[in-house]
């Protein structure tokens, strides 16, 4: 009896086109708590007063020490092995685009180069004002921090309730609707419109792999649930 891993690597073997969706699961081991984890560091706040604008009109200042602490914890951290094994299924498939709905940065450090990121990105700082762009990875000093033109700068990240990056999901979809597989990795599929890749896909002609230690609402309707953790099932798919 050939297991589930097996059919799922075949399939990964012979697709032409490989879409991927990843979630906080895959950086849980490299260190760095999902969001409804046991211990998430969303457990001791309210994501109302953090991880929304009216939060950040409300208090700048406390939104921005909580993101500043988040940004030093993350850049303790490193890819680990399955942000690793997708920079190797990448560098060996004809097409191959990697969605994913975080925003620490692991996958661009592992070496991905087709990345949309529908969450933006904690290490992009955006003017409230001119809405101009910047990475910075340094430790902010004087929060909130400003622009040069005078407006407050905010994290470049996706609050609750606001509207993707432009033009990313629309890109995120078209890449799924011609994809031959999807591999859907430690995401709870809960964050829309993110999770909708993920029937769009099964309606589409995409084999779905999701790979999850836990079951998710889509786990009786995909192609192979493969239950486990990331760094130990995604380099068995290669
Ligand atoms: P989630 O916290 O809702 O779900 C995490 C999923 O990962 C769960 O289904 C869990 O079973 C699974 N998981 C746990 N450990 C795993 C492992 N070792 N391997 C594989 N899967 C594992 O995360 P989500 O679905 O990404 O949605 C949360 C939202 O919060 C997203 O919008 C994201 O932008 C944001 N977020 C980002 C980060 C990050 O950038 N690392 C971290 C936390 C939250
Ligand atoms: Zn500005």
């Amino acid at each position: 009896m050939p297991q589930p891993v097996d059919s799922a690597r075949s399939i990964v073997r012979d697709a032409k086109r490989i879409a991927v969706l990843t979630g906080a699961g895959v950086s849980a081991e490299s260190g760095i708590p999902t969001f409804r984890s046991n211990g998430g560091f969303w457990q001791n706040q309210r994501f109302e007063d953090l991880a929304t604008p009216q939060g950040f009109a409300r208090d700048p200042k406390f939104v921005w020490q909580w993101y500043e602490e988040r940004r030093r914890n993350i850049a303790e951290t490193k890819p680990n092995a399955g942000h690793h094994a997708l920079v190797a299924l990448e560098n060996r498939a004809e097409q191959f685009t990697l969605v994913t709905q975080n925003v620490d940065g692991l996958h661009d450090l592992a070496g991905s180069k087709n990345l949309i990121k529908l969450h933006g990105d904690i290490w992009t700082l955006r003017c409230t004002k001119c809405n101009k762009e910047k990475v910075d990875r340094t430790e902010l000093a004087d929060l909130p921090p400003y622009c040069d033109c005078g407006g407050m700068l905010r994290p470049g990240v996706v609050w609750f309730g606001e509207m993707l990056p432009e033009g990313a999901i629309e890109k995120a979809s078209a890449v799924v609707v011609s994809a031959d597989v999807l591999i859907v990795a430690g995401t709870s599929a809960q964050v829309y419109p993110a999770a909708a890749l993920i029937p769009l896909a099964l309606r589409s002609r995409a084999a779905v792999i999701e790979v999850n230690p836990e079951e998710t609402d889509f786990s009786s309707d995909v192609t192979f649930g493969l239950r486990g953790p990331s760094a130990t099932i995604l380099p068995q798919l290669l």
